[in-house]
């Protein structure tokens, strides 16, 4: 390695870790499920986006075989040039009825996605208002695409409007994006679409909703756009198919001519090998499982509303989460780093989130309760939130 390389690496890593900010990767043995296997040992799992429990569910992965049996493990190309199988074609108009729109396309990731759909349309003579919490992947997305970037105050519809008015008037732009995640991942809190729709509509925004968060979570399944009813007002609807869905991937569903755009304009669509058929055939049957039934919607908000009356009574600063998403705010880095420690020691697996992730001193252990735990898991996680606090005078 060269000696300049070397000497870099040593150093930042040494600082990460000194100021408590170096996140060590567990490795899950076996299924990512309610309860993983960590080191051999059994933990509740409070933190994955495996929010309806998909990831590991039986007729899924039965489904994923069988297409695996029938079309390969792999897409073979990238989709233009003969990546496409009638499964992605299939999984694309399964996505615009999940969504309410005229059509949908499929990406590797959530993360691909953002890459690729912000930079399809917008470039150096665009701006783009960005909440200031946006997801990482929104603002490398931003970046990629050199838009002149105006962050707002997170949710601050004041500051939105404006920021949209002095962009519009200073006509330095030719197009104008408001950006937005549907669900807030850190604290658990919605956009507030129904404000951004307005601001948008007065100073002609296109409007861009990345909703990782919340779809399959809100909106009875189908997301935090139609929690507001508002399909036929935005724009962009962007999704990923790992968390609520339980497999890999992300997509933009919206109109026919921006889908025709972005099969001819978004690089990662042009340039990057297709998902996976086992892993197509999965999604389309998860989303048609979303849409036939809201039983495992139910589940997951009723044990959220259970994990979160629980840690708000022993004391615990949960914020002010709309969704099951549930934070317990412990401010100082290394204070959350040693409590989420404490946890795993005794049999929770929630991970501490910090900075840069978190601004600083918002430390938090984050909970993400999911459909199918049990109310035993629930408790037994209670039992022991209630130790580590009072030991180490969080609560
Ligand atoms: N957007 C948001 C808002 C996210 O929270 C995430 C995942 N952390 C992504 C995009 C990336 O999705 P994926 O994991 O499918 O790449």
């Amino acid at each position: 390695m060269s000696k300049i390389l070397d000497a870099f690496l040593n150093e930042n890593l040494q600082n990460l870790r000194d100021q408590g900010l170096y996140n060590e990767i567990d490795a899950v043995e076996g299924a990512n499920g309610p309860v993983i296997t960590i080191n051999g040992k059994q933990l509740i799992n409070l933190s994955s986006n495996n929010y309806l429990g998909l990831a590991t569910n039986e007729e899924l992965k039965q489904v994923a075989k069988d297409a695996i049996d029938r079309y390969g493990v792999g897409a073979g190309a990238v989709r233009t040039i003969n990546g496409t199988m009638d499964l992605h074609v299939k999984l694309e108009e399964k996505l615009a009825e999940f969504k309410g729109t005229e059509a949908a396309i499929s990406y590797q990731s959530g993360f691909n996605c953002n890459m690729a759909a912000i930079s399809a349309v917008m470039d150096k003579n665009d701006a783009i208002l960005s909440d200031q919490l946006n997801h990482a992947s929104i603002i490398d997305g931003c970046r990629l695409s050199k838009a002149k970037i105006i962050a707002y105050n997170h949710s601050d519809m004041e500051d939105l409007r404006a920021k949209a008015k002095e962009a519009k008037e200073s006509g330095l732009y030719n197009k104008i994006m408001v950006i937005t995640d549907g669900v807030f991942s850190m604290d658990g809190d919605i956009a507030k679409l129904p404000e951004i729709v307005e601001i948008a509509k007065e100073f002609d925004l296109i409007t861009y909703v990345d909703d990782a968060h919340g779809s399959g979570v809100t909106g009875k399944g189908k997301g935090t756009v139609k929690h507001f009813g508002l399909e036929k007002e935005i724009d962009f609807q962007i999704g990923t198919l790992s968390k609520a869905i339980g497999v890999v991937g992300g997509y933009v569903a919206g109109k026919k001519n921006l889908i025709d755009w972005l099969k001819v304009r978004s690089r990662p669509f042009l340039f990057s090998t297709a998902v996976t058929p086992g892993d197509v055939a999965a999604i389309t049957r998860a989303l048609q499982m979303i849409m036939d039934s809201t039983e495992l919607h139910d589940k997951l908000w009723e044990n959220g509303d259970y994990l979160k009356a629980g840690l708000k009574k022993l004391g615990f600063n949960i914020g002010a989460s709309e969704t099951p998403i549930t934070p317990c705010i412990i401010g100082d880095e290394k204070l959350t780093q040693t409590f989420s420690r404490r946890l795993v020691e005794e049999g929770v697996y929630a991970k501490a989130i910090v900075f840069p992730t978190v601004p600083k001193g918002t430390g938090r252990v984050r909970n993400m309760p999911i459909a199918s735990h049990t109310k035993e898991m629930l408790d037994n996680a209670l039992a022991i939130y209630e130790k580590v606090g009072k030991e180490l005078g969080v609560i």
